[in-house]
């Protein structure tokens, strides 16, 4: 669990990215909307605290 390489969901309702393998939110993200990179999005907030 931790750091890992930036990550974002292409969901239409996604805004954010992130990179702990410890986010919920990140978590929940279905394989088919998940691709890597920050996609130039702000840190998601849950993943800021972690
Ligand atoms: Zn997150």
């Amino acid at each position: 669990m931790g750091k890992v390489s930036p990550f974002h969901s292409t969901h239409p309702s996604a805004s954010v990215y992130h990179d702990n393998s410890s986010c919920t939110e990140g978590n929940n993200i279905e394989a088919k909307y998940k691709k890597s990179g920050t996609d130039g999005r702000p840190k998601c907030d849950h993943c800021k605290r972690l």
